[in-house]
């Protein structure tokens, strides 16, 4: 087997361990004489899977009683929608903070449906950090963030207080402990640190079940979503599955303090790095930068690309920064290792000394 080291913001590398353990059930789980793929999803052997994936994220995130866990599809970009379908009163108004490309996104969405205001917004500096918010609206039925902005490497460093916080933590979730009573919702795709594509976990304060408006489609509306159990329609099985052998995977690491303490070492070794280059930088405002996801560049385009094709030449790929930022993006969620970052960190050193 020659596994190479993938950078990629999402979807991105699964746990090696989980991988191997999906490899060896892939064609026969347990006693069911068949693959997980090919059970039915109210079937005495997926019920089992989908309830133990629920009661380890519960578990692991602290998730209190009175909230709602929830296995979706559609990704993050249709909770842009379901969002303000559920919680945004057609007289009503929502604050959304600009922090990055899919903040902006969920805004546009939300605009679609009513009444929405930008409370703040790093747009015009490129999102280099996470805007302060000065004013928010009393009123407002939600606020929404985006805890971690997967393309330009910020993360909030302290919650913004609102009755009804409303976050995306695509990709960030699972990184580190939180306060899940801090929010109203909290929505992920799981294709980062959780699971393959397919799957969006949405966790609820259950209050706000109940308040959709008349058009909303039954497959966005939370509470029909809760009241089936997330089985209004077939639930993505597989990924539900892959989710569960990953919240093993973290348990085993000693849950989600120590994965924390994991991804700070791993991304002190890249800052470091950066930090001590001559000719790599970051535009990112330190105190946001990211553990999930570190853009970096150099000055002259033709460099980056060297860098990137080299890189890949040696076993590390999916380096190329996003678009909107160029240069280089390293996404260093829970599942790579430690000696993937260590190797990228030493190759950034011996690619300045050609220079
Ligand atoms: N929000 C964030 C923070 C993301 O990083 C992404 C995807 N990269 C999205 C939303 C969109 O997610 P999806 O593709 O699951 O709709």
């Amino acid at each position: 087997m020659n596994r190479i080291y993938n950078f990629s913001a999402g979807p991105s590398c699964l746990p090696l361990p989980v991988l191997e353990r999906a490899g060896r059930e892939i064609a026969c789980y347990g006693q069911a004489g068949m693959s997980v793929m090919e059970m039915s999803h109210r079937g005495k052997d997926f019920i089992p899977i989908a309830e133990a994936a629920e009661a380890k994220l519960r578990c692991l995130l602290g998730i209190p009683q009175n909230y709602k866990v929830l296995f979706l599809q559609g990704g993050a970009s249709m909770q842009f929608a379901a969002v303000p379908l559920n919680l945004l009163p057609e007289t009503g108004s929502a604050d959304y903070i600009d922090s990055g490309n899919f903040a902006h996104l969920a805004m546009e969405e939300a605009q679609r449906f009513g009444h929405v205001r930008c409370a703040a917004s790093s747009r015009e500096e490129n999102y280099v950090k996470i805007p302060e918010i000065t004013g928010l609206d009393k009123n407002a039925a939600y606020l929404h963030i985006t805890g971690n902005n997967t393309i330009y490497g910020t993360r909030y460093i302290e919650w913004p207080e609102s009755d009804c916080l409303v976050c995306d933590l695509s990709s960030s979730i699972l990184s580190e402990p939180i306060d899940v009573s801090k929010f109203g919702l909290i929505y992920a795709g799981a294709q980062k640190n959780m699971a393959p594509a397919g799957l969006t976990v949405v966790i609820v304060r259950e209050d706000l079940l109940g308040r959709a408006r008349p058009g909303c489609p039954a497959m966005l509306d939370y509470a029909v979503q809760a009241k089936a159990g997330s089985m209004y329609n077939t639930p993505p099985c597989w990924a539900i599955y892959m989710l569960l052998l990953v919240l093993e995977w973290l348990e085993g690491l000693g849950g989600l303090a120590a994965m924390k303490k994991l991804n700070q070492a791993k991304a002190a070794v890249l800052y470091d790095a950066i930090d001590q280059s001559k000719v790599f930088s970051s535009k990112v405002e330190k105190r946001f930068r990211s553990l999930m996801n570190v853009p970096f560049m150099l000055e002259d385009d033709e460099q980056n690309k060297r860098f990137i094709k080299e890189a890949a030449a040696n076993g590390m790929v999916q380096l190329a920064g996003h678009r909107s930022v160029g240069g280089m993006r390293a996404s260093i969620y829970n599942a790579m290792p430690r000696e993937g970052v260590e190797k990228l960190a030493e190759f950034m050193k011996d690619f300045e000394r050609t220079l």
